[in-house]
């Protein structure tokens, strides 16, 4: 997957377009990554024996890759990500605006 754990992305699609975090999770299966402080949903939940509070919580819920774009690490612009592979056939992530190696 083009998003990986610890990447900056920038959101560019639903209702925290505009906004910055870091990936804390990777989820390349269903082409998900949750974000810090994206995608807040507000759930009603019960005590469960008194492990849990009683009340509304707000989490974080994983969005779609396409929804963001990786923040490069070198030139911190938005980007899409390209790929190349070094002398020894390793497979590595490139930021398309300044072509540096991200990984
Ligand atoms: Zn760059």
């Amino acid at each position: 997957m083009k998003i990986r754990k610890n990447d900056t992305v920038l959101v560019i699609a639903g209702k925290d377009k505009g906004k910055k975090g870091k990936v804390r999770f990777a989820y390349p299966k269903n082409d998900r990554v949750l974000v810090e402080g994206i995608n807040f949903i507000k759930r009603h939940t019960r005590a469960v024996r008194q492990i849990r509070q009683a009340g509304i919580i707000e989490r974080e819920t994983p969005i779609h890759v396409s929804d963001v774009m990786l923040l490069c690490s070198k030139c911190n612009h938005p980007t899409r990500v390209g790929f190349r592979f070094l002398e020894d056939g390793k497979k590595v992530r490139i930021c398309r605006v300044c072509h540096e190696v991200i990984d």
